[in-house]
């Protein structure tokens, strides 16, 4: 962002950034937010209040990224901001249990019926880790099937991208991953059930793992029955269907997308939401298959500040925010959003696809539906990129990646998406210049 003098309106971020890349690889601590897909320079931020975050310079923004998912009541929430501090003077960790961990976890178990008992973690990462090894233990088995597209954090065996043809043995997709590693995951198209059906053919699975609304490509609901499909075709091939609802959970509905679609997943993983906005993550699943994870079996995972009793507290006072109301307003909002760009586009005689599911929007930059990675990466992705720095200008802060969603909270307004409506429509009619 330039000024018509040629400095930047963002001095003080701008700065930052110069010290940053010195002392932090590419002068951010996770890839996304140093803002290289859509070609300009990262905004650091000082503040957020609500759906609006500020910058060191002073600039505001209402907020589309919500810290990636956490922050479904927005920022600073008060109960979440009281449960944090009430906690904190009682002693920020202890490597000991505490009682707020019994109360989250009997609180997932209940919105959760698939989910008897749980492990809590501090990433997504390291809860799909563990998820994995576990499936592995149970099984006797080591391979893995995920879908192209799909994320499941930065584990080893899962960064791996698919090469030619339908299902894929796995290379990997960073350097640092062992090929050995990568080679025990296979990958296959989303949505694509016939692909689906050969990989399941021609292995023996330990996990099939799946984004049960993958939002890491864009948000690409599975098409009518593929679910059901999918946890059937895993059963018989003797898989443990793993459901990554880090996003999705205490997101679509009270109970996940598992609520939502109808499915008892084998182990589910999560993360996000259940911190609150601070690390806290978990997996869990059926009693038959957690009882293996150690002290209670020897299937070994543990974590010096796993359940931390601020991240639990921030959690606990989040899910009780989240009743049936909460849903029904998210939704609302969801919907009018997902119009509101979509009229946007009409507006400007511009191609755009808006793909949404409570809590969850993506604008994709094509004519055509998108149902899978490839059609995603087909998506004009310099034209997103121009929007999303039209969109900065203007004081609305997206997911700065084609492959992201749009992060809903209550905390957003019908004035708010009034404003980024109005916005995109600017943005838009002048990309169709
Ligand atoms: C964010 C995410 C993860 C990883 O969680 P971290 O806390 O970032 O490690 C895993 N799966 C999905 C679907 C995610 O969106």
């Amino acid at each position: 962002m330039s000024t018509a003098t040629g400095k930047p309106a963002t001095p003080a971020s701008s700065a930052l950034y110069g010290r940053a890349q010195r002392v932090i690889p590419g002068g951010v601590n996770s890839p996304v937010r140093a803002m290289r897909q859509i070609g300009r320079d990262p905004i650091f931020i000082a503040s957020g209040a609500g759906a609006q975050v500020r910058d060191v310079d002073g600039n505001a923004y209402i907020d589309w990224v919500c810290s990636w998912g956490p922050l479904i009541l927005g920022h600073g929430n008060p109960q979440v901001r009281h449960a944090i501090n009430r906690a904190a003077a009682l002693g920020s960790s202890f490597g000991a249990p505490t009682e707020g961990e019994v109360l989250l976890a009997e609180q997932v178990a209940e919105r959760m019926p698939a989910v008897e008992m749980l492990r809590m973690t501090s990433s997504g990462t390291e809860a799909s880790m563990s998820a994995i090894r576990l499936a592995r233990a149970v099984t006797g088995r080591d391979k893995l099937l995920k879908f192209s597209g799909a994320y499941h954090g930065h584990v080893d065996g899962l960064l791996v991208q698919a090469g030619s043809g339908l299902a894929t043995q796995g290379i990997p997709s960073s350097p640092g991953v062992p090929a050995a590693v990568a080679q025990a995951t296979v990958t296959v198209p989303w949505n694509d059930a016939d692909a689906l059906d050969e990989a399941l053919g021609a292995h023996e699975f330990a996990a099939v793992l799946v984004e049960l609304v993958p939002a890491n490509m864009g948000v690409v609901p599975a098409e009518p029955g593929y679910l059901a499909r999918l946890g059937a075709a895993a059963r018989r091939n003797g898989a443990l269907l793993v459901a990554d609802e880090v996003i999705t959970g205490f997101r679509v509905a009270p109970g996940g997308a598992q609520e939502l679609y109808g499915l008892a997943p084998d182990l589910t993983v999560l993360g996000k939401v259940i911190g609150g906005g601070l690390p806290a993550a978990a997996y869990g699943g059926r009693r038959e298959h957690m009882r293996h994870v150690a002290p209670a079996g020897d299937v070994y995972q543990a974590g010096t500040l796993s359940g931390n009793p601020l991240a639990v507290a921030a959690g606990l006072a989040t899910l009780e925010q989240l009743d049936h109301a909460a849903y029904r307003r998210l939704a609302e909002l969801t919907e009018r959003l997902a119009v509101g760009l979509r009229e946007a586009a009409a507006s400007a005689g511009r191609q755009m696809r808006v793909q949404s599911v409570t809590g969850l929007v993506t604008p994709f930059f094509t004519g055509a539906e998108v149902t899978d990675y490839a059609a995603a990466a087909a998506c004009d992705q310099a034209a997103y990129a121009a929007f999303c720095r039209g969109l900065l200008a203007r004081g609305v802060y997206p997911p700065p990646s084609q492959f992201e969603a749009w992060f809903l909270s209550l905390a957003h307004s019908e004035r708010d998406i009034e404003l980024t409506v109005e916005a995109a429509a600017e943005v838009l009619a002048e990309l169709a210049a």
